[in-house]
């Protein structure tokens, strides 16, 4: 049908006029840009009792054109969604051309134009549940719902209405203006907006409770489905005075009043997002906004978190908007920026520089010290594949980046540009560039040449500490030295501390780190330090190489620092030497084992928790586990008795659970998965005996068939029932039945709960079982283009991560070597995500 759309198109057009390809072309987003402006939409839509029933809408788009010529309108639905289309008054064929309405250059003018259409809405962004709906329309849905000019970068005016059942509740980013009701129809006109881009307009309909406060002035609104009362009432209170303090916050340090004129926000029940910024009306999931009596402190962070986010976005990404999808992470790492400025200084009991370190250094190494590594700044060609930007780069590097800038810039001037940047661009876009050359004028530093390897290229540095000791006992010469290890002779510049350890505590040395190799003219003379920390405060980027002193001092003696994060970052480059191999697994979990009793601190207990259970599975031969696991089951078992909190228990627990392999500590899982023994001050849930029979299947502990049919049976949750009936025959012990289990995930059908698929796949390819499931390691790359074409943006990467992370044969290492070889069609994103997700096992099978 789209094919003979489009060859009927070929020869109305015989002018030549490309034909727009699907999705969203930057080509098309480019040419659109250039020739259309002041924008406005009338919009309206009949919201049906029943959510059977179609939504139906019409839009009237004005717009200027500098000169006639074709115009291309977004709308990703068949043919016979559009009921009706009007070009300047005038009757028009309707011509849909890949997801596109298609008006001829002769149907347009110079000046302004005036296209109206009425249509049928898709219900793929509309969110229906029974009695209520919202849109969700980033990052280019909206022209799922209604024609538009799908992009970032064009701005318009929205002036909606809302027709719907009396008694609906309905908002949307447009203040109220008129409500009518005519017996069971009601309609509510909104009032136009700012110029605002299609991805943040939003509307929500149905039954809501509406609550109002006034906070400094402005009256917030929100609107929310709770029918618990009192736990409305504990949480209406906190949630209006975190938005007016983050609120004033903000005005404050932009320098900007809220330009969004009311604020309104929507708590949705299993909202897809933490929240989604829609100026004037944000939608949070509403389960992380209204807290339970039992919420931790964790939650509460959180919760302030996402408001102080959500809300910076009002000025960073709703009133400055990136021009192209190709800097979502700019926005994102501005509002994450401002939230931790709001938040922290309430929470002072958490230490939120290690907090910063473990959140952010080891997710975005996972992917930057491979050959898989991705720039934070990429190409897009369409916002179809706006989905494969994002990922650890994005969401952990681009953070660690915009730290540096600060303090490049120093906290003054690098506000100074941000209020300058959001006033140049206020109500408009801007790309990156354009705010690194406002922040480029305040400081002497060549910001463009830092954000070009920063930001537009991959990979990190490797830097490496020396230090020479005079006859003296003192510091002769202390030197940085950085290389890429990609070989395309890129240099990182950065800001560092490196830190001197002495007995009776630290010396911080500031360094900038320029060329290749640095000087620390200030460490001359001073005594010969316990150790060198290159990454002082948690601050530096890269692949750091200890000196020989330093490392062994780490290894003897990290119980002696005090600072705990000293030794959270200690621990960082520790566990990146392990990798580069400088320092064996197996010295590692000596040091691992030694140090833990010893470890006060939570945030550092858990990291090394981790890498304790990585380095067990993925770096010692199964022999060599053997012989380690009776040690390591009762540290960890001594641990949870010791633990004084429940977190802390169930962190000692969790790494109990991963590595148990003795006849005794499979008994014990067995015990508590029977409820015959339990921990004290550590209660189990559901979640926790199905991970408990899972881990006891999998290592085919007596009775193991008994096990999995009683969980069956005793899971209440239907949710939970359903995906254990999924997962059930990956963890038998049975080979036919995991093949099958691999099997019927070629079809699609069987891939759409993701969550299920990739943890039959972690079982499936189970350290303990990874000899017999390498032969499903080369279908499963097969699949992967498949995979990112029907799977959810994430997918792609979680299903390689899950297929490899149990294997460390050499074997292994060769099938997916081969795939790379043999399959040099498949793009290069995917090549990354393979690259980076193999990484850990081309390194233990190099290590053999
Ligand atoms: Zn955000």
């Amino acid at each position: 049908m789209r094919y003979a759309a489009a060859v009927f198109l070929l020869t109305m057009t015989a002018t030549g006029a490309p034909l727009p390809e699907p999705g969203v072309s930057e080509a098309l987003a480019k040419e659109r840009a250039a020739s259309i402006s002041k924008l406005r939409y009338f919009l309206s839509f009949n919201i049906p009792e029943h959510r059977a029933d179609a939504v139906t809408g019409a839009v009237t788009i004005r717009f200027e054109m500098k000169t006639a010529g074709q115009v291309v309108l977004d709308f990703e639905q068949p043919r016979e969604y559009v009921t009706s289309l009007k070009v300047n008054d005038a009757d028009a064929p309707v011509v849909l051309v890949n997801g596109h309405i298609v008006i001829p250059e002769q149907a347009s003018r110079a000046g302004e134009n005036i296209v109206a259409v009425s249509f049928r809405a898709g219900d793929q962004a509309l969110n229906r549940s029974d009695d209520f709906l919202y849109t969700l329309f980033v990052p280019a849905r909206a022209r799922l719902t209604f024609p538009c000019f799908d992009q970032p970068d064009l701005k318009g005016r929205y002036t909606l209405s809302l027709v719907m059942i009396t008694g609906w509740q309905g908002v949307s980013n447009g203040s109220l203006s008129i409500y009518s009701t005519m017996g069971r129809i009601s309609e509510a006109t909104f009032a136009e907006t700012e110029p605002l881009p299609t991805y943040l307009v939003a509307f929500a309909a149905g039954k809501f409770q509406r609550e109002t406060a006034e906070r400094g002035g402005l009256t917030f609104t929100m609107y929310h489905r709770e029918t618990d009362a009192a736990k409305v009432a504990r949480n209406r209170d906190a949630l209006f005075d975190l938005h007016a303090k983050s609120l004033a916050w903000l005005e404050d340090y932009t320098g900007i009043k809220y330009p969004w004129g009311k604020f309104d926000f929507v708590l949705i029940p299993s909202f897809q997002f933490g929240g989604m910024e829609h100026p004037g009306a944000i939608f949070y999931n509403a389960s992380s906004m209204m807290l339970d009596e039992s919420a931790t402190q964790n939650q509460f962070l959180n919760r302030a978190s996402t408001i102080a986010h959500e809300t910076a976005h009002m000025w960073f990404g709703d009133l400055v908007t990136m021009r192209w999808f190709n800097d979502v992470w700019m926005k994102e790492v501005m509002a994450n920026f401002m939230a931790a400025k709001i938040v922290n200084p309430s929470f002072p009991q958490v230490n939120h520089e290690l907090r910063f370190l473990f959140a952010y250094y080891p997710p975005a190494y996972e992917v930057d010290r491979t050959a898989g590594a991705n720039p934070i700044r990429q190409q897009l060609a369409n916002l179809d594949e706006a989905g494969s930007l994002y990922g650890n780069i994005i969401y952990d590097k681009a953070p660690v980046i915009m730290r540096q800038l600060e303090r490049m810039l120093g906290e003054r001037e690098f506000r100074g540009g941000l209020r300058e940047y959001l006033k140049q661009f206020a109500f408009s876009n801007a790309t990156w560039l354009d705010l690194i050359k406002i922040l480029d004028d305040r400081t002497p530093e060549d910001l463009a040449a830092w954000s070009h390897v920063w930001v537009e290229q991959r990979g990190r540095p490797e830097i490496a500490a020396t230090i020479k000791i005079d006859s003296h006992g003192n510091v002769a010469r202390l030197h940085l030295g950085q290389h890429d290890p990609l070989k395309r002779g890129l240099l990182w510049p950065q800001q560092l501390e490196v830190t001197f350890g002495y007995p009776n505590g630290l010396k911080q040395n500031d360094v900038e780190l320029k060329g290749a190799s640095t000087d620390i003219p200030s460490a001359i003379g001073l005594p010969h330090p316990l150790f060198v920390l290159p990454t002082g405060e948690g601050l530096g980027y890269g692949g750091f190489t200890l000196d020989v002193g330093s490392r062994r001092y780490f290894l003897d003696h990290l119980e002696d620092i005090h600072d705990d994060l000293t030794r959270g970052s200690a621990l960082v480059v520790l566990w990146d030497e392990v990798l580069s191999a400088h320092i064996s697994p197996s010295e590692f979990l000596t040091f691992a084992t030694r140090v833990l009793p010893l470890e006060s601190n939570e945030q550092n207990l858990q990291y090394l928790l981790g890498a304790l259970a990585d380095a067990y599975w993925r770096f010692l031969p199964q022999e060599q586990r053997l012989a380690r696991v009776p040690a390591l089951e009762s540290l960890l078992r001594e641990g949870i008795a010791r633990a004084s909190t429940t977190s802390q228990k169930a962190a000692w627990f969790s790494a109990f659970g991963s590595i148990a392999q003795t006849k005794a500590g499979v008994e014990w899982l067995a015990h508590l998965w029977s409820r015959e023994e339990k921990i004290e001050g550590l209660p189990f849930v559901e979640q926790d005996e199905i991970a408990l029979a899972g881990a006891l299947a999998v290592r085919e502990a007596p009775g193991w068939e008994k096990i999995l049919t009683a969980q069956f049976e005793r899971t209440q949750n239907p949710d939970r029932k359903a995906r254990f009936e999924f997962v059930m025959p990956a963890l038998s012990a049975d080979p036919k039945v995991r093949q099958a289990s691999f099997e019927r995930l070629r079809d699609v059908n069987n891939r759409r709960r993701e969550p299920w698929v990739l943890e039959s796949l972690s079982y499936l390819h189970h350290p303990l079982r990874a000899r017999e499931s390498e032969h499903f390691i080369r279908e499963s790359l097969d699949l992967l283009p498949e995979i990112q074409r029907t799977g959810d943006i994430f997918f792609p990467k979680r299903w390689v991560d899950a297929t490899l992370d149990g294997h460390r044969s050499l074997e292994a290492a060769r099938m997916v070597q081969q795939f790379l070889e043999q399959s040099p069609k498949l793009p290069e994103r995917l090549r990354w995500v393979v690259l980076a997700s193999a990484d850990e096992l081309f390194r233990a099978a190099k290590m053999r």
